[in-house]
């Protein structure tokens, strides 16, 4: 096998990425007059300018500038994380997962007393870095906020992060916790401590319990809260919602409804929505014309949820474990993925590598054929819904947050790993690889048996 010669990104402020394929989605307003290829992609030559795109030109008539000739690579934007735990990442060895969600929740809690702020940092320091590695310029994080006393902790192990990363991954958080927090004495609290970090707020629905006479009264109360103090300090919402196979806990139509009598004009994002896919079509439709009334949003994570889901002693899976993808994209609303948990209780691999993640949801929501619309899943849509509209694109005058591939075709690119990819930030070539896991190890205090 030969190998191709490696490509020179300039050291310049100002250069030409020359007869680049990028997929025509993911281009705002392309110039004029550009060729298209057989899978949807433009060819353009990119003019990189003091850390921007200064310009879009077909391939082949951009005017000076050093160039590098990617001789019909594929360029994407820089992807965007949406839903991450950055907190409870990279636990394992000492946590071992089950497999479960009660053992996602029980083991993390055990680990709870190890998040020092230090091995907090640790921890999320190592995720972002993998996720700058891998091309993500964006992450948004929940922060785990069972009491206001744990996440003033987490919270500020966040808040550090956030500040060191600033530029190279921009990092913003939510609050996590039982929708029950909103109902109680801290909830105030709660909220000014999140809006302090440029974080939002967020909870789980499906914890609260119907009533006796099987309506969601306190959840009702603890929505119409959250969008309450969500509006007085003009953050978003983003929750978790029905990560469970158990169909009579389904809380979308509630939060729809609470949304509608809230008066709340921000961005209302709804995480996992798992047990919708296994509703009845008249539910499932049901379901997404009252969403798309009350403006919402939703964000998949189908890698942990293949691993967790349908997952039974001695049995294989009958259910992939995700949203109803499809349905919602075809309702017209939108829909990100992202990478959840990663190397924790609640999800036992990962690399917070946003390309898997939108190998996998294409693969497990049968996204292709035709793949239209697909791509923007990990980048345009998942920006868009952090308010982010500077990425997750290339366009004129955007931050030149690019990653180019090895492969020339899409199909090469969504078959082979592209661990060879080129992350450019600002325009200039990221370097020094992956972290590695036995130096994160090691600085937790983690000792490998075999050398000790
Ligand atoms: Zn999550």
């Amino acid at each position: 096998m030969s190998s191709q010669p490696a490509l020179s990104i300039p050291r310049g402020s100002r250069y030409i990425l020359a007869r680049a394929r990028v997929p025509a989605e993911l281009v705002q307003h392309p110039p004029a007059g550009v060729a298209q290829d057989a899978e949807g992609a433009l060819l353009l030559d990119v003019l990189v300018d003091h850390g921007r795109i200064g310009g879009l030109f077909p391939a082949g008539r951009a005017p000076g500038a050093a160039t590098v000739d990617l001789e019909g690579r594929h360029l994407w934007p820089a992807f965007v994380d949406m839903h991450t735990h950055l907190d409870c990442g990279h636990t394992i060895p000492r946590v071992r997962p089950d497999g479960t969600i009660h053992g996602g929740f029980s083991l993390t809690a055990e680990d709870w007393p190890r998040w020092s702020e230090e091995d907090l940092a640790l921890r999320m320091d190592f995720g972002l870095a993998c996720a700058h590695g891998h091309g993500v310029a964006a992450v948004r994080s929940h922060v785990d906020s069972e009491t206001l006393a744990h996440s003033q902790r987490h919270w500020r192990a966040l808040d550090l992060a956030r500040r060191n990363w600033a530029g190279r991954v921009d990092l913003q958080g939510v609050t996590i916790c039982a929708m029950e927090a909103w109902l109680g004495e801290e909830a105030r609290a709660l909220a000014d401590l999140a809006a302090d970090m440029g974080g939002i707020l967020g909870g789980v629905t499906d914890t609260l319990d119907r009533g006796e006479n099987g309506t969601y009264d306190a959840l009702a109360l603890a929505l119409d809260r959250v969008f309450a103090l969500a509006k007085e300090r003009g953050l978003d919402v983003d929750l978790h919602v029905d990560q469970t196979e158990d169909l009579t806990a389904f809380t979308i139509p509630e939060i729809a409804r609470a949304r509608l009598r809230s008066g709340f004009q921000g961005k209302v994002v709804l995480g996992h929505c798992v047990n919708l896919a296994l509703m009845p079509p008249r539910v499932i439709e049901g379901t997404l014309a009252l969403a798309r009334e009350a403006d919402l949003a939703f964000v998949s994570m189908p890698t942990p949820m293949m691993y967790l889901m349908d997952r039974k002693p001695g049995r294989t899976p009958r259910w992939r474990g995700v949203t109803a993808a499809n349905e919602i994209r075809a309702a017209g609303l939108p829909l990100a993925i992202g990478g959840d948990n990663c190397r924790d209780a609640w999800y036992a691999y990962g690399d917070h590598d946003m390309l898997d993640t939108l190998k996998q949801a294409i693969r497990i929501f049968q996204a292709d054929e035709p793949m239209t619309g697909a791509l923007s899943m990990a980048s345009r849509v998942p920006a868009d819904l952090i308010r982010r509209p500077d990425l997750g694109r290339i366009g004129v005058g955007l931050p030149a947050n690019l990653v180019i591939f090895q492969a020339r075709s899409l199909n090469v690119l969504l078959s082979r790993d592209q661990a060879d990819r080129i992350v450019l930030s600002h325009g200039k070539r990221v370097t020094g690889g992956l972290p590695k896991h036995h130096e994160l190890e090691r600085a937790l205090g983690l000792v490998d048996p075999v050398f000790s």
